[in-house]
């Protein structure tokens, strides 16, 4: 009864009330030395008091990082195998669609969010996945990932992540691969994959977020979190590009048709399962399933692609292994030291320079910043635009010399397609750098039955001084639909 008085002294009532007088002695230090003295003597010395852990029941072995309420389902017949193997998933979504279509019903942005998000839950709930976490960005419909990070609140959404990677202490993450491509080319979903490799990077440094790390030490000090810093292993990427060439022999691959041991289905059967959820984005094929027998929804899915290779992409690895070996091949149980990235910013080339800015430059030094300059990325640069829209490419000109330097641009393109701004000359001060853009009204597309044409050259050229001091090429696909730019 003495301890119990002395400890609710410190920690209050609340923890009295609920009868964890131990618990509380072991969250505190100062209560923990009064306790022991209280106990007396001998008997202290023979019973070490018993310090919490962190929760056991929210450690996982994958966490998966996607963007919209039904992007798991690029990784679900691999999570439903990994889950057949005794593994434990979270996921972590950076929003709640707000900005989809809607199949179903009448609702749109914030309703349609809070619609998604139970669609989500119960989706992964088929594959018994119940750790799901929203970060609450806004759905941002363009192929920018800058747009998307900064419209999600880049840094609250990253410390988010950062916290739920202490508390779900993963072996291995998984998400989108940060790069922009030729294909849907997301922007929330690149966002996904940044977000992911930076918490990746900083989750196992105590110095980042550390009110996460440090243990409240008095009562009504609920600020601080008491989490662990934790270094994942491994982190793995799955592309959201059209091409496959360019992704073969860079990670594990999978067959999808295995079947699995728990609902003695194949895995790929396990995937659409869970997408069925997705009604507000998929009623009509929901539906159309729905009338299906066993053997035609396999005839149709062999058609759709499902039953491919599920392939990833490895980001890193820092328990070593190689490339295309299995997931949690070099996986063993408990905490790996933190690696803090070392980093170095290229200096730069010339005394004036050209070089694209945007989303490209920004890949180019993420992947320095975070070990990844081995990860696929499309030389030259791609994108797919809507016919008839603009291409904007974004410019670094940077002035190294003492002295203000004119530049010269000018663009080379396919017939059809013109400069509507940012061609000819700009002044740049000394040891500046400056931003500004070219501007180029698209052409038709020629192909209209297809939808899309093949991939066409700009190519932007710098010159100062009467020399070339830059060259930027793009090589560009009009569609009849795409995200804006
Ligand atoms: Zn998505």
């Amino acid at each position: 009864m003495r301890l119990r008085r002395i400890v609710m002294g410190h920690c209050g009532a609340t923890a009295a009330i609920v009868g964890v007088a131990a618990a509380c002695v072991g969250l505190m230090g100062a209560g923990r030395t009064i306790a022991q003295d209280a106990a007396g003597g001998a008997s202290a010395k023979a019973q070490a008091a018993e310090l919490r852990e962190p929760d056991a029941r929210y450690k996982v072995d994958i966490l998966l990082v996607v963007a919209h309420p039904d992007d798991e389902g690029a990784a679900t017949a691999y999570l439903a195998r990994a889950i057949d193997e005794g593994k434990h998933v979270a996921v972590v979504y950076g929003t709640r669609g707000n900005n989809g279509g809607n199949e179903v019903g009448t609702e749109q942005a914030g309703a349609l969010g809070a619609i998604r998000e139970i669609e989500a839950r119960r989706a992964l709930a088929t594959l018994g996945i119940a750790d799901v976490w929203f970060l609450g960005g806004q759905d941002t419909a363009s192929q920018d990932v800058l747009q998307s990070l900064a419209n999600w609140q880049h840094g609250a959404a990253l410390e988010q992540l950062v916290r739920l990677m202490r508390l779900t202490r993963p072996e291995v993450v998984l998400t989108f691969l940060p790069g922009t491509f030729i294909g849907e080319d997301h922007g929330d979903h690149q966002a996904a994959g940044v977000l992911a490799t930076e918490a990746f990077d900083l989750a196992g440094d105590p110095t980042v977020f550390p009110n996460q790390v440090a243990e409240p030490l008095r009562r009504l000090e609920p600020y601080l979190e008491g989490l662990r810093p934790w270094q994942p292993k491994k982190i793995y990427y799955f592309p959201d590009a059209d091409r496959e060439d360019i992704f073969k022999g860079k990670g594990p691959s999978f067959s999808v048709k295995e079947i699995s041991k728990s609902s003695k289905k194949p895995y790929w059967r396990a995937s659409l399962d869970s997408f069925r959820l997705h009604e507000t984005q998929a009623k009509g094929f929901v539906d159309r399933l729905n009338k299906m027998d066993d053997a035609e929804i396999e005839k149709m899915m062999a058609a759709d692609g499902w039953a491919s290779d599920q392939t990833f992409v490895l980001g890193k690895s820092l328990v070593g292994g190689a490339t295309t070996d299995p997931i949690f091949a070099g996986i063993e149980s408990g905490a790996i030291p933190f690696r803090r990235a070392a980093f170095s910013v290229e200096a730069p080339k010339g005394d004036v320079e050209v070089t694209l800015a945007g989303p490209w430059s920004f890949y180019a030094e993420f992947r320095a910043a975070h070990q990844l300059t081995h990860l696929p990325h499309p030389k030259p640069p791609e994108i797919a635009l809507q016919e008839g829209t603009t291409l904007i490419v974004p410019l670094w000109v940077r002035n190294s010399t003492g002295e203000a330097r004119e530049v010269t641009l000018s663009a080379e393109l396919p017939s059809g397609w013109t400069v509507t701004s940012g061609a000819g000359k700009v002044k740049v001060g000394a040891n500046q750098t400056a931003g500004t853009r070219v501007e180029i009204a698209l052409g038709a597309l020629s192909d209209k039955a297809k939808g899309r044409d093949g991939v066409q050259a700009v190519t932007v050229r710098a010159e100062s001084g009467e020399k070339s001091v830059g060259e930027v090429v793009m090589k560009v696909e009009l569609r009849k639909k795409a995200l804006p730019e």
